[in-house]
């Protein structure tokens, strides 16, 4: 078991408790990166216009509205409970708003796409409605991937699995022999093996199961999966392989190439890339 503390990164005019990548745990199955945002006044113009490859984004709120809009035409409101899932591929755009007023709440992990898929076109789903079930006292609903049973109609490329947990008092999940498992807290706080992790932090699990408890009412995220072909390059919004193929990604998004959609059609608060590095990046 490794006990690991998000680092502060900001997004968006506002700042996000980042679980993932870790120096000491780089992914858990394809998921590659966790962020944790909120609970914050909500308002302002959100993030606008950014480009993203070789992903899926997996949008949940814990409170608060939010407004997907993307190049492929998507406008897409998401509430608690609700699954925005966005599926990069070769390339898309996309803005993310909150209201002008109250709190918004909530994580977005992304999802390394295989070689298999990264290549193809972009997608975007939302699914109202998910699988719940119960784990001990605990209300669990079904993200991504499937747990005793009750399966997500998210479509994903490698196995995987993403459950949110909400209660309080012991639990115990079996865990799938062979693939990666941690549990990041979003509210509350938890016991695993006499260790409490809170708010910013993230278990990562040893099989083939985990119990854990808490005192009072809790949320977490348990994040799973078939350890993941390869390394991964991530370099700002882009996951890729090669510093070539970021390099070539970023200076697509500075051409307004087509790669990336319709630029006309965007709103007007995109934001720029960052300086292509002058040291070659490599996967890990
Ligand atoms: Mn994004």
């Amino acid at each position: 078991m490794l006990l690991l503390d998000a680092r502060r990164a900001a997004v968006g005019g506002g700042e996000v408790r980042r679980l993932l990548p870790h120096p000491r745990q780089r992914r858990l199955g394809a998921w590659c990166f966790v962020d944790h945002f909120g609970p914050s006044a909500g308002g302002g113009p959100g993030v606008g216009p950014h480009p993203h490859i070789g992903l899926q984004t997996v949008t949940w709120l814990i409170d608060g509205r939010m407004h997907h809009g993307d190049s492929l035409g998507s406008s897409q409101a998401i509430a608690p409970g609700e699954l925005n899932l966005m599926t990069a591929g070769h390339g898309i755009t996309h803005w993310e708003r909150a209201p002008a007023s109250g709190a918004v709440h909530g994580v977005q992990p992304w999802i390394a796409l295989p070689e298999s898929r990264r290549h193809g076109p972009p997608a975007f789903e939302h699914h109202g409605a998910l699988p719940r079930t119960t784990v001990g006292s605990w209300s669990a609903t079904v993200i991504v991937g499937e747990l005793a049973g009750h399966r997500s109609p998210a479509t994903v490329y490698t196995p995987l699995v993403g459950v949110e947990l909400v209660g309080a008092g012991p639990a115990r999940l079996p865990l799938r022999v062979g693939w990666e498992h941690g549990l990041v807290v979003l509210e509350g706080a938890v016991r695993i093996d006499g260790v409490s992790a809170g708010i910013g932090q993230a278990v990562v699990l040893d099989g083939p199961d985990v119990s854990f408890t808490a005192d009072a009412p809790a949320r977490v995220l348990l994040l799973g999966g078939e350890p993941f072909e390869s390394p991964v390059l991530m370099w700002w919004n882009f996951v890729a392989r090669t510093s070539e193929e970021t390099a070539a990604a970023a200076e697509a998004w500075r051409d307004r190439d087509p790669r990336f959609g319709d630029a006309a059609t965007f709103p007007d608060d995109r934001i720029d890339a960052p300086p292509t590095p002058h040291v070659r990046l490599v996967p890990s």
